[in-house]
């Protein structure tokens, strides 16, 4: 708006902040806008620009949501004034506290139609914050239970070693629909979810997977490729540092006493002491 005065562009500005039209945001060179969409608008009506702003925050944060420290560190405001900032959105029922799985006592805020992130809530592993290790652990049983019977059933059919080794594999679908149809779960799994818990089957030397060519639109393909899966008898059984912690640690080579990784305030290891 290069032909309009300075003044009269700060008081169309402070105008359309006023009735809700405009998002403020801050960076690094001074102070942004952005035009509202027009839902949030009517939403935000009658809100001070603080409130905007904590909000506006909220909103970029999508379903992963934030915490409020980052709030602060984002919108430059002081804590208690963000807090009670919150607690008039929650009432208004505009944004709501989320409890994350990665750390148990803090919350994330997000928009209040929206679905938590799995990160946030953990996915179909956790409820209520626990990890469902006893749930995991049958559906482990049941995946290797389902590959082992169709390997035998192979060993069995008496035919040459190589038509026994290819129909012992099974997809990741055929597992999952094994699964679902068993019905053993309360929360509605998907094939990603069979997958991560076939996955744990392969660390443990259970299982082997190969991945195949599939035309487009086979059941259970993806990207033009299929997992397939058979249970393996493991040849040695894993040694013994191979069942300590360290020894599949993905962090084993940043991880030394002092550092911000380290044997002392490992969570792996003393939940694994605790047996
Ligand atoms: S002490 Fe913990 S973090 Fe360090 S290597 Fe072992 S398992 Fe990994």
């Amino acid at each position: 708006m290069p032909h309009m005065e300075p003044q009269q562009r700060a008081m169309a500005i402070n105008r359309l902040l006023s009735v809700g039209q405009l998002d403020l945001l801050r960076s690094n060179t001074g102070l942004l806008y952005r035009i509202k969409e027009s839902q949030n608008a009517g939403k935000m009506k009658g809100s001070d620009n603080q409130e905007k702003l904590v909000y506006q925050i909220i909103e970029d944060a999508a379903n992963k949501g934030i915490w409020s420290r980052d709030i602060r560190y984002k919108s430059n405001l002081p804590l208690t004034e963000i807090n009670k900032i919150l607690k008039n959105l929650e009432s208004k029922k505009l944004i709501k506290a989320v409890k994350s799985v990665a750390a148990s006592k803090k919350k994330v805020y997000m928009l209040y139609n929206l679905q938590p992130d799995r990160s946030v809530t953990g996915g179909a592993w956790y409820s209520d914050q626990d990890f469902e290790s006893e749930f995991v652990e049958v559906l482990n049983q049941q995946c290797c239970k389902f590959l082992q019977t169709k390997a035998e059933a192979a060993h069995d059919s008496k035919q040459n070693p190589m038509i026994q080794r290819n129909s012992s594999f099974a997809s990741s679908h055929e597992v999952w629909k094994y699964i679902c149809e068993l019905g053993i779960s309360k929360v509605e799994l998907s094939m990603e979810d069979i997958e991560t818990i076939l996955n744990t089957l392969i660390y443990d030397g259970k299982v082997e997977m190969t991945i195949i060519a599939a035309k487009e639109g086979t059941v259970g393909s993806v990207d033009g490729h299929m997992k397939l899966y058979r249970a393996v008898n493991p040849i040695i059984q894993p040694t013994g540092l191979i069942r300590t912690p360290c020894g599949l640690c993905p962090v084993f080579d940043d991880c030394h006493e002092g550092g911000e990784i380290s044997p002392s305030n490992c969570i792996y290891m003393a939940e694994w002491l605790e047996f």
